[in-house]
């Protein structure tokens, strides 16, 4: 007789807590292992995806995710924030830094580049506002969505979880703001962006970088309105859309300054 029950014990600590079903509200579980189970998968069975930890600690010694849960043991899980407060995880970071390698994601991202859900769509508006790459389509399914962010080395942002338990995918986030700007600033301080790299430089509706346009060029296509008091504009080369400093422009400035994110 063990005393261990054949159940190892998981302890999750930080925002994972919130991700438990209803009965874990303390974080606690006792796991029954009845075949050889590799953290992912214990974790992601009780509701928690791979992509949400940043740190697991067993006999307080930092494992990857394909350690295997053993009877009578103890498996801490850490939030990105608990992770970095902890000397026992001495490659985590907070904010995350998704260019950095660590030993639970090996493969850093060469730049923060994000591909976008279609249930946090407006996000995808918001970071290509800011000057951010934000794939997005709403035709895309889950699959399209994972092997993407796999290929192309984008950061998943989603509200879905199912997506997220995705093994391709390394790096993303499950998205707990239901409103846009709420949305926005978990985003933002979770990956510590305090600006915006190219404020209106990017299509909203194509994601591609927009260039300088001559007024000239595209008086046909201005209300005269904006003739009259605009003279700086920029086009996309996709799908022609021409961009000016409005009214809309200074507003969402306003807004980022708000989730204290500079402009420029
Ligand atoms: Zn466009």
């Amino acid at each position: 007789m063990s005393g261990d029950d054949g159940c190892a014990r998981l302890v999750f600590r930080g925002e994972l807590v919130d991700l438990l079903r209803q009965g874990h509200v303390d974080g606690n579980i006792r796991y029954p292992l009845g075949r050889r189970a590799s953290i992912k998968d214990v974790v992601e069975s009780v509701g928690v995806p791979h992509t949400e930890i940043y740190g697991v600690l067993a006999d307080n010694e930092s494992v990857g995710f394909d350690h295997l849960l053993l009877p009578g043991k103890v498996v801490e899980l850490l939030s990105a924030d608990i992770a970095a407060d902890n000397a026992a995880v001495p490659d985590a970071a907070w904010p995350v830094d998704v260019t950095r390698a660590t030993l639970l994601r090996p493969e850093p991202l060469s730049e923060l580049r994000f591909v976008v859900d279609e249930n946090v769509a407006r996000l995808a508006m918001l970071l290509r506002a800011m000057g951010f790459d934000a794939a997005y389509d709403r035709d895309w399914d889950d699959p399209y969505i994972a092997r993407m962010a796999f290929e192309e080395g984008r950061f998943v942002l989603t509200a879905d979880r199912a997506l997220l338990k995705r093994s391709c995918i390394a790096w993303g986030r499950l998205v707990r703001s239901r409103d846009p700007d709420g949305q926005l600033a978990e985003v933002t301080t979770f990956l510590g962006i305090r600006r915006a790299p190219a404020m209106f430089r990017r299509c909203l509706r194509c994601n591609v970088e927009t260039v300088s346009v001559e007024k000239a060029e595209i008086l046909h296509l201005l209300e005269p309105k904006t003739i009259l008091y605009h003279n700086v504009f920029r086009r996309c080369p996709q799908c022609g859309r021409v961009y000016w400093p409005g009214t809309h422009q200074q507003e969402f400035a306003r807004r980022l300054a708000a989730l204290d994110i500079r402009a420029e």
